[in-house]
């Protein structure tokens, strides 16, 4: 079994298998790689050739020589896909269903492990989290940088700065991961999410929950939120106004699978929040939760700054290269074991989306019935 990494776009500077693990797959699989393709995350062809691969000129020498192609986002970019692969990568499926069609092709496999399931067993190859918590850390750096305000409360001759007021909106993986950071700054923070469950997380990093009734909860959705009604978001947006107004830094996490992010800042809260504020929107690549979000700009509304950095992950390559990495390695060695069979193991068909070239996803095919 041959396994082909290529290299990811320019500007995501990723690398889904380090050389750690090159050698963790062991005598389980040979692999190729595409020239370059670790370079921008810092691990150069040699560290590949030193772990016993081998580097290969351009994607198509990765496409006719590997059984197995792994790429994160941009698996394919045009021209005719090689029959007979198994493609493994993270696309995002449910949001952006029109990728699905490219691999609707006689012989292809494809795997996104943004379907992985949140669960125990699952949790080794669970990319989304490695990625949502590498982004959580990162936002909070960005609106450190961006605010006009420090953010830890500072004592000298010149007299005391109170700490920054951070509110972050969805406290899952990401949003944690931005209270946690915030609070190591020094960040006074308060936090909201539609999941009951969040509060005792929220509060265990120090942080103070919001607490807003009338959310809509649903068991059988695996953890995650479901859409809320109109009613529910009109009521949160009133009661986070003041929060809002009185933020030096709002992070916004709140997504919904399948679905369009949930609009949590209305413009008029933009304009009342005070002049150098930031806003990080984490939820950009879902359409935002933020109603001035321009994915991927910096928005100037007034003295207030808004960024919804799609790829935030990217900003740590390296370390987010090697967490993904751990996730990609484990699953290639689960798809790999010789015990584990395709048609009946939680975790493939959790995942799996296209079997030899038919759409086969129990999740993408409701999602996308439930929208025709
Ligand atoms: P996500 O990225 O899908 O969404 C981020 C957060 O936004 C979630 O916490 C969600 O509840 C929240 N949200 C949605 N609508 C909202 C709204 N209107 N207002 C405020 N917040 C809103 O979520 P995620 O970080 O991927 O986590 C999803 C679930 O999976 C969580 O319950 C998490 O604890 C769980 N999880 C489990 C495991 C595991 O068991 N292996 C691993 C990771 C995550």
């Amino acid at each position: 079994m041959i396994i082909g990494i290529l290299k990811e776009q320019a500007h995501r500077r990723l690398v889904t298998l380090t050389p750690v693990g090159v050698k963790r797959l062991g005598d389980q699989a040979r692999v190729v790689v595409q020239r370059g393709a670790g370079t921008l995350a810092g691990f150069p062809d040699e560290s590949y050739r030193a772990a016993g691969a081998r580097v290969l000129n351009g994607r198509d020498a990765i496409l006719e020589e590997a059984d197995i192609i792994l790429s994160h986002d941009s698996l394919y970019e045009g021209g005719v896909l090689p029959g007979h692969r198994t493609f493994v990568g993270f696309h995002d499926v449910l949001g952006q269903p029109a990728v699905v069609s490219t691999y609707e092709r006689a012989g292809i496999d494809l795997f996104s492990l943004s379907l992985m399931p949140r669960t125990t067993l699952a949790q080794s190859m669970d990319v989304q989290s490695s990625v949502a918590s590498i982004g959580g850390y990162q936002a909070v750096l960005l609106a450190a940088e961006r605010s006009l305000a420090t953010v830890p409360m500072i004592s000298g001759a010149g007299g005391t700065l109170r700490p920054a007021r951070f509110l972050v909106m969805g406290a899952g993986v990401g949003g944690l991961q931005a209270i946690a950071t915030a609070r190591r700054l020094g960040a006074q923070v308060k936090a909201y999410d539609v999941r009951s469950a969040a509060k005792e997380e929220v509060e265990s990093l120090g942080a103070e929950f919001i607490q807003v009734d009338g959310a809509i909860e649903d068991r059988k959705a695996g953890g995650y939120a479901v859409e809320q009604s109109a009613e529910h978001l009109d009521r949160l947006r009133v009661a986070i106004q003041q929060e809002a107004a009185q933020a030096d830094v709002i992070i916004t996490t709140a997504r919904v699978p399948g679905r369009r992010a949930p609009i949590l800042i209305t413009r008029a809260m933009v304009e009342a929040m005070k002049p150098g504020a930031v806003i990080v929107d984490m939820a950009a690549s879902s359409g935002g939760n933020c109603e001035l979000t321009d994915p991927d700009h910096t928005v100037m509304a007034g003295e207030i700054t808004i960024l919804g950095p799609r790829s935030i992950e990217c900003g740590s390559a390296h370390s987010t290269s090697i967490l993904i990495s751990n996730n990609y390695t484990a699953f290639l060695l689960h798809l790999l074991a010789e015990q584990c069979d395709r048609n009946d193991d939680s975790i493939l068909k959790a995942t799996q989306v296209v079997a030899n070239g038919k759409v086969v996803n129990e999740r993408f095919l409701t999602l996308a019935s439930a929208a025709f």
